[in-house]
């Protein structure tokens, strides 16, 4: 159940580099690649690793203002410059040199995924190193300079694209995508994530159904801190695959954040590698079922950056590649020295957590109201089924 799946990775866009001590280093993308590389994923028949060239000024501005461009520019050439109307200059998002070069170059290598998808080149199509979900039109915001997310789906409308699905499963809100496309009938965006009570954003509750004229299109699931794989795939289930099929999307966009795993140092979900993996599964399915196969497949958060990155987005990668990947598989003993070289750390020898989560299908009768991850589940189905014709009592 695959075909063709093109890899977006260039060297270059290692550049997008807040500095040592900040939680988005590259060097998680690059153990990443180096373990997908020593498993044999990225060689696998029908992959191809293709480059990018970055976003140009007319893309970006399709989702950002060119106030806001200029002011990444300014910032790119003296980083000693504060551009705090805009977001840049704050602990989370530091000026650095060329700055506008390195956030326009992770647009295009999500442009360059969207392309491949959209042209038929490949059926799927991955780019680590994108999915910077928060950057607002005018403002940087949680590490994210430019919305590559949103840039792309501007991207696939423009080049003829009716109906976008864009499914977002990172620890965070995926604000600034549901904020481009609020108004947009055209754009479904779903996104499970730690309620905004206790993490950043702070936004992202079920009431946020999209504008009039668009409601129903923006989809939250404000998951109570703590939940673990089997809450979090029951949401999934509950909500994801019955708007999916009710959207009917062309093309299918996901930001595959890895942040929700319980290790994460910035977020407060449970998730292991193996629920992770299981979710990735779960898109890749929906993407046949519901859009030809059609998916594009982006980065997203996740900062631990040794035991939880490279596995969980290396199984992303395998199961785009078509590659069976069994989670028992010991990690490369190359790839153990490489991150101890590289971070200084002890990296997990098998690319399994030890759980196979096994979750209980949502269903009205069935649900808990006392159980926090129900309630969470039953109000987003009650505050959106309704705009797609579906039942929000019915099995899910
Ligand atoms: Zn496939
Ligand atoms: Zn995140």
């Amino acid at each position: 159940m695959s075909g063709s799946a093109t890899v977006v990775y260039d060297e270059a866009l290692r550049a997008y580099d807040f500095g040592p001590a900040h939680p988005l280093t590259p060097v998680r993308v690059e153990l990443t690649f180096a373990l997908a590389d020593e498993l044999g994923v990225l060689a696998a028949d029908g992959v191809a690793i293709t480059g990018t060239g970055p976003a140009t000024d007319h893309q970006l501005e399709r989702v950002h203002t060119p106030d806001y461009l200029a002011a990444v520019r300014r910032a790119g050439a003296d980083p000693r410059r504060a551009e705090l109307a805009h977001g840049i200059g704050t602990p989370d998002v530091p000026a650095f040199p060329d700055m506008h070069e390195a956030s326009a170059l992770v647009a295009g290598a999500s442009l360059a995924a969207a392309e491949a998808v959209w042209s038929g080149r490949a059926v799927h199509a991955v780019n680590i190193a994108g999915g910077l979900h928060h950057a607002m039109p005018a403002a940087a915001s949680g590490f994210c300079v430019y919305n590559d997310p949103a840039v792309a789906i501007a991207e696939l409308l423009a080049r003829g694209a009716q109906r976008v699905a864009y499914v977002d499963v990172d620890v965070h809100h995926g604000d600034g995508v549901q904020a481009a496309f609020y108004n947009d009938p055209r754009v479904l965006t779903i996104s499970l994530h730690e309620s905004g009570r206790t993490l950043f954003p702070g936004t992202g509750f079920p009431a946020e159904i999209g504008a009039p004229g668009a409601e129903g299109r923006s989809v939250n699931v404000a998951l109570p801190a703590g939940t673990g794989d089997t809450g979090w795939l029951r949401a999934f289930a509950a909500v994801v695959p019955p708007l999916l099929r009710a959207f009917r999307p062309d093309v299918l966009v996901s930001q595959s954040g890895c942040d929700s795993h319980a290790l994460d140092p910035l977020a407060n979900l449970m998730l292991s590698v193996d629920g992770q993996q299981m979710a990735y599964a779960a898109l890749h399915e929906l993407a046949h079922e519901t859009c030809a196969g059609r998916w594009v497949a982006l980065g997203g958060g996740g900062y631990e950056r040794v035991q939880v990155v490279p596995r969980a987005w290396t199984h992303l990668l395998a199961i785009a590649a078509g590659v069976s990947l069994d989670p028992a598989t010991s990690t490369p003993p190359e790839w153990r020295r490489l991150c101890r070289d590289r971070a200084g750390e002890s990296a997990p020898t098998t690319m399994t957590d030890g759980r196979e989560p096994a979750w209980v299908p949502w269903r009205e009768g069935g649900a808990d109201p006392a159980d926090r991850v129900d309630a969470a589940i039953a109000a987003t189905r009650r505050a959106v089924f309704r705009w797609h014709d579906l039942d929000p009592a019915a099995a899910g």
